[in-house]
């Protein structure tokens, strides 16, 4: 049988790194036993609804690389795709299962609800469950309140006694016991279902064979199992995703650890494919010995016996290193299209503006970038005329004895340079051997002088970059203005 996954975000918030691993493993799941991903939007509830939200989660997946074959914006046999849209079906099937006893309405009111948790709470009784007084009422007692107007909502009758079980595919056997479970809602007052409900519905109509999603979730599957008994339909295979922890493994990873959207990580300059590659190993065991994977390698690897009970510990310093590691691989095109825009809002270069004439300083700053934001800082050196000098850079490698009369000395050397990297490389050395002075005295206080700072890629690079007038304007700069030295 052809397997079907999906990822079922519901739009309440932005796509986050936990939703956006479990489409990324529902998706290499897919891919690698050749069967379908499907996108389906559990929108519910309609009071935490969010377009914006909805919005950010395609385009986070569609930046991931996540493409899905069937749901909302491509169609499919199964459409609707949105939850929303499939009210009918849904109240079908809890017609079912009100004709079968499986459930009953409850017109109990929030404020009803609200005093039987104050009353349990008095007499020392849980306080999360509902009593099931509605699945008692007379045929008198309904029809009082159908006349008195009350609007009821739908609720699944339980199993009290006994457990449930079922197998995850990650965790193994999971067990739970009936009298821990309440009489759920499965069908609101304002005629949507719940997420408990739709879900299950779906995913049987859809034809989903294996369900993967967060560790989160696990409580609400003996509910599900218990629907899919009601319904008589076969469940599909369950698997919880490991948690995500905060680095040191003190709990859940929150906003404050790195737990942002993923749009916000595409904004602080990273790549798609290293947060992809970060993400699938975020609780899977790919390989002892290596960290780099592609997608390709993933889908050929994938599977669920290779994903951890355990929780999986974020560390931002692996996911930086990871994105340096595919900035090196990156065509020095397709760099510099990929910091455009991080140039273009810092106003260093303006729409239409020829980019090859940035490849070469981009091949120079390509072994340095940790993220593409850092672009904007590394390059404005060499694209801005008034340069930002670091102060203490200044201070511990212009204002010193010698350097003054050393850079003077220099001047002539780069005017008279051809000014390519060899000869530039050539010329400077033999400054340094006539003078007898060393690259900390030339090099040091030069590099300084023309890029404001301490580090910079190779010299002769950076100054063939910069070219002639530049050079020599901030050399001048530099004797006039930077090199005097304060009592
Ligand atoms: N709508 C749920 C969510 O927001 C889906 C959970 C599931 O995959 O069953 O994550």
């Amino acid at each position: 049988m052809k397997s079907r996954v999906r990822f079922a975000p519901s739009p309440t918030g932005m796509l986050h790194l936990g939703g956006a691993r479990t489409a990324l493993f529902n998706y290499l799941f897919a891919r690698r036993t050749g069967g379908d991903f499907l996108l389906r939007i559990e929108d519910t509830d309609r009071a935490r609804f969010q377009a914006e939200a909805l919005e950010d989660i395609t385009k986070s997946l569609q930046w991931l690389g996540l493409t899905w074959d069937e749901g909302v914006m491509k169609g499919g046999d199964c459409g609707p795709y949105f939850q929303s849209e499939r009210l009918d079906i849904y109240k079908k099937y809890v017609d079912e299962l009100l004709e079968k006893g499986h459930a009953y309405k409850c017109y109990c009111s929030e404020e009803e609800l609200a005093a039987q948790r104050e009353e349990a709470k008095e007499k020392g009784l849980s306080v999360q469950g509902y009593d099931g007084r509605c699945s008692r009422l007379t045929k008198e007692q309904i029809e009082k309140y159908e006349a008195e107007g009350r609007v009821p909502t739908v609720r699944f009758k339980m199993p009290k006694t006994g457990t449930t079980s079922f197998t995850d595919a990650i965790r193994g056997l999971v067990t739970y016991q009936n009298d821990q479970q309440t009489d759920f809602i499965i069908l609101k007052a304002d005629g949507y279902p719940t997420y408990h409900l739709a879900n299950i519905v779906d995913d049987h109509l859809m034809g989903i064979t294996h369900v993967m999603r967060g560790d989160e979730w696990i409580s609400s599957t003996p509910k599900h199992i218990c629907l899919y008994n009601a319904f008589g339909w076969t469940p599909p295979v369950f698997a919880h995703l490991p948690v995500i922890l905060k680095p040191g493994g003190g709990g859940k990873l929150s906003k404050r650890d790195g737990d942002v959207s993923v749009f916000q990580y595409k904004e602080k300059g990273y790549l798609p494919e290293a947060l992809v590659n970060f993400l699938a190993l975020l609780g899977w065991a790919y390989s002892e010995d290596q960290e780099i994977v592609t997608v390709d390698e993933m889908i050929k690897a994938f599977s669920l016996e290779h994903i951890n009970k355990a929780g999986a510990q974020f560390h931002v310093e692996k996911l930086n290193w990871m994105n340096g590691e595919y900035i090196r691989k990156l065509t020095v095109e397709d760099l510099t299209e990929r910091c455009w825009p991080y140039l273009i809002g810092a106003g260093l270069v303006c729409e239409g503006q020829d980019k090859s004439s940035l490849h070469y300083i981009m091949s120079l700053l390509q072994p340095r970038l940790v993220l593409l934001t850092d672009v904007v800082d590394m390059i404005s050196y060499f694209l801005k005329d008034e340069i930002d000098y670091n102060e203490a850079d200044v201070r511990k490698i212009l204002k010193k004895e010698g350097v003054k009369e050393n850079l003077a000395a220099l001047r002539p050397v780069l005017e008279s340079s051809d000014f390519t990297v060899e000869s530039l490389d050539k010329d400077i050395h033999a400054f340094m051997a006539e003078t007898e002075l060393s690259p900390k005295k030339v090099l040091q206080p030069l590099r300084v002088a023309v890029t404001g700072r301490s580090c910079s890629p190779g010299m002769f690079e950076t100054l063939f970059a910069l070219g002639k007038e530049k050079v020599l304007k901030r050399v001048d700069y530099a004797i006039e203005s930077l090199t005097n030295i304060e009592a």
